[in-house]
């Protein structure tokens, strides 16, 4: 059906109910693709919603949303992940079907993958410190072990040798942001909570992410040999949070630690492996192309981009093509957390992996193709996608109308960030927590870029570009670039604590918020004649009363105490003859408030000016 539109062009429409289904990072051409019309008219019909945007422009979803609203379509946006299926799907991947088509007799029981969550200070790091160092094998072979992101131990449990796999990044911001990006790794959460300390809010925090994502916990209470340990209080205190301890009849395992002094580490492992053996059944197929996920990497001198994978099923072995993220390669090395050779690794192994192209993010998805070509054109697919989903966050989501108001009221504000990380991880903690930070509707923040390594050349001049700060976590400038950014005038900030950026990007937050301003009176002068000059229009000879009255200031006229002309300029002062700048209290002088001619004699002109007031 054609039928006039906005803008009197025609475009077929729909009855209100229509599903178009657009990817992100769609243009008008798109839509007009799928509803068959003429992609100019699309553009003039968003010209008359009060939106201005090209044919081949990306465009966000609200953007589609109202222009799909005017035509009588319902838009549905396919999500990241989606795409991702269908994507994979087209090079006849397909991961949900593989895993349902998989029988017991594939499955192979697997080691849970644990993460180590709490309050700041509680001993998150020095539990993961003595549990590495419990494992039986890291003492045989007298490696050391390294941070990969991810290790392994073993134990003996009920006669049985076994494994656990632990997350090596502390806390839940990791593994929120992996979660955010669909990678759910986490099998078992340990909560650590100080036994002098009690139930701290980052251990609700802690707590909430692990149960909205249903993974059972195991409650270490920690620092039991210090004094003042009140163990039996975190138990009672957690009940709270319906984290009832086996002893009090609940089904949470709670187990008393001291992580300094390596007491309790062996009960803890055990509590892992019976909330696991109990709750879970972990099992996964060893026999095929093995699937997993980027849970840390970097860009290392020697040795190229270097990704720790945690494989979820499957086995990876050296040779195979691989693809993570929009990073691809063939695997070249593996390495486990001794730092020695390993030529497989199957469910639940964390490998450190050489041989990729490019740096993955934490949470990318890592699967092995069938080729080296179609690990490659896959990287590339998804690389086209996530660029035009960038472009289409990039383009300002505001409305003619609105941003000409916005920019009036000066509400337009935004805080680019480029953040620079010495691992992926951090980077994406970094990332979400400053994305969290609520500073009200005044300001934005985006970040820009993100990525692992020195900060370089390209990051100052995207910085430039966009009027960023560049925000670097265990990193330096590469070679040269300081000079750059010092004459750019990039501002370039280096943390090693994630809470102090946050704190400096908050505070810079505030500090950029639009300035509230107060009025404050200058000066009063009392009219004791009106001079009329039809070349000036009328003159106020009056005698200043208090303060000053300085030229070009704001003015008022009351009358009797009522303000009977507001917003006026003193356009004009006069001492005598001369022209004046300004006028102190007691002198006489003549006032031209330009063309506001309604004075009389006793009328009262007040200056006044508007002042920053200081944020409190
Ligand atoms: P995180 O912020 O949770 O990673 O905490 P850390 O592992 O960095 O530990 C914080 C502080 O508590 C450090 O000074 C540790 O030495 C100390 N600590 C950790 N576990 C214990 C423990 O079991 N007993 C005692 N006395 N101190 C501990």
């Amino acid at each position: 059906m054609q039928a006039p539109s906005l803008g009197g062009v025609s475009v077929p429409r729909g009855d209100g109910s229509t599903v178009i289904r657009l990817r992100h990072g769609s243009s008008l051409n798109d839509f007009a693709d799928k509803i068959d019309a003429n992609p100019a008219s699309l553009v003039t019909v968003l010209f008359h919603l009060g939106e201005m945007a090209t044919a081949t422009q990306s465009l966000d979803e609200d953007t589609f949303g109202t222009l799909a609203a005017e035509l009588g379509y319902v838009v549905e946006m396919v999500s990241a992940e989606e795409e991702d299926k269908e994507l994979l799907g087209s090079f006849d991947i397909d991961l949900d079907a593989e895993l349902e088509g998989e029988s017991d007799e594939d499955l192979a029981a697997r080691p849970p993958v644990v993460t180590v969550m709490g309050h700041v200070d509680h001993g998150k790091t020095k539990l993961l410190d003595a549990i590495r160092q419990t494992d039986v094998v890291a003492g045989e072979a007298g490696g050391i072990t390294q941070h990969i992101g991810a290790y392994q131990v073993r134990t003996t449990h009920e006669g049985n040798d076994r494994a656990i796999t632990f997350i090596d990044t502390p806390g839940h911001e990791a593994f929120t942001a992996m979660r955010a990006r669909g990678a759910q790794v986490t099998d078992i959460a340990i909560l650590v909570v100080a036994a002098d300390d009690g139930v701290m809010p980052q251990t609700i925090e802690a707590l909430n992410h692990a149960q909205a994502a249903n993974v059972p916990i195991v409650v270490a209470v920690n620092k039991v040999d210090k004094e003042g340990a009140n163990p039996a209080k975190i138990r009672q205190q957690l009940t709270e949070y319906n984290l009832v301890a086996e002893e009090y009849g609940g089904d949470t395992m709670f187990v008393d630690v001291s992580a300094k002094q390596n007491l309790g580490i062996d009960s803890l492992l055990e509590a892992v492996l019976l909330t696991a053996d109990a709750a879970l059944d972990l099992r996964a197929n060893p026999d095929k192309d093995a699937r997993g996920v980027a849970i840390e990497a970097n860009l290392d001198k020697g040795r190229g981009a270097v990704a720790t994978v945690l494989v979820q099923s499957g086995t990876l072995q050296v040779g195979d093509a691989v693809v993570a993220g929009t990073a691809y390669g063939r695997v070249r090395a593996m390495f486990d957390e001794h730092g020695e050779n390993v030529t497989e690794a199957g469910p639940s192994r964390p490998v450190q992996v050489l041989g990729l192209t490019s740096v993955p993010s934490a949470g990318d998805t890592f699967i092995v193709a069938p080729d080296d070509r179609t690990a490659r054109q896959i990287a590339e697919k998804r690389e086209a996608a996530e660029r035009a989903a960038l472009l289409a966050k990039r383009r300002k989501r505001i409305s003619l109308e609105d941003f000409t108001q916005a920019l009036a009221l000066g509400k337009v504000e935004t805080l680019n960030l480029v953040i620079k990380g010495d691992v992926s991880g951090a980077v994406e903690a970094l990332e979400d927590a400053l994305l969290k930070i609520d500073v009200g509707e005044e300001v934005d923040l985006r970040v820009i870029h993100r990525g692992v390594g020195a900060i370089t050349q390209n990051d100052v001049n995207l910085a430039t570009v966009d009027n960023a700060i560049i925000i670097g976590f265990n990193v330096k400038f590469a070679e040269r670039v300081e000079e750059l950014a010092d004459r750019e005038g990039v501002d370039v900030r280096f943390y090693s604590v994630i809470y102090q950026a946050i704190d400096d990007v908050e505070a810079a937050l505030k500090g950029m918020l639009k300035p509230e301003y107060e009025e404050v009176q200058l000066g009063t002068a009392e009219v004791r004649e009106v001079f009329r000059s039809s070349k000036f229009g009328n003159i106020a000879g009056s005698i200043v009363r208090s303060g000053e009255i300085r030229r070009n200031t704001k003015a008022r006229v009351l009358r009797g105490g009522k303000v009977i002309g507001d917003n006026l300029t003193i356009e004009s002062l006069k001492r005598f003859k001369d022209d004046a700048t300004e006028v102190r209290e007691g002198y006489e002088c003549g006032i031209g408030l330009g063309s506001y001619n309604d004075l009389q004699v006793e009328d009262v002109i007040e200056t006044w000016e508007l002042r920053e007031k200081p944020r409190s």
